[in-house]
């Protein structure tokens, strides 16, 4: 199975936010959208270049070191900006040892230069358990048939 199968089936959409915005923006937008990631865009780029990404995790720890209110806190300063990406070709268990070593549960994925969409850790358990579901259902029709 591929990174292009679990998108065409969860859907492209990317939920970004700007490198200006403040880590409250980036909390609204996390729960506004019920996700856990957001993809940093440059403001100043009309086709929305990729900056960063910023998650749950980064928002806990700058809530952890007590440094300023959230509204006063940039996303800029806050966010990963050496971005870890996958491909479409990519196969999800590469993918997932590739997550698994750099202990990231997000990856953007893009193709030719484009961002695809944004499969999360989650995604990937869920189409593997769907994919298993499958199989037992048609062992168990065949051993009962
Ligand atoms: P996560 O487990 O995805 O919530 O992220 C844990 C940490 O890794 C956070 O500091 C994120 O900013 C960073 N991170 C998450 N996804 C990526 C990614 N695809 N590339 C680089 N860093 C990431």
């Amino acid at each position: 199975m591929y990174l292009r199968e679990i998108l065409n089936s969860k859907g492209h959409t990317v939920h970004t936010i700007d490198s200006s915005a403040t880590l409250e923006d980036v909390v609204q937008k996390l729960v506004r959208h019920n996700c856990g990631s957001l993809v940093v865009v440059d403001p100043k780029s009309s086709s929305g270049r990729m900056v960063g990404i910023i998650t749950e995790r980064d928002i806990l720890r700058a809530c952890a070191s007590h440094k300023a209110a959230l509204s006063a806190l940039k996303v800029s300063d806050t966010m990963t900006a050496n971005v870890v990406i996958g491909g479409p070709d990519d196969a999800v268990e590469d993918t997932m040892g590739l997550m698994t070593d750099k202990r990231i549960r997000h990856l953007p994925v893009m193709e030719e230069g484009q961002l695809l969409g944004l499969i999360s850790l989650g995604d990937i358990v869920k189409m593997q358990h769907d994919q298993l579901t499958m199989e037992n259902h048609y062992l168990k029709n065949y051993l009962h048939s």
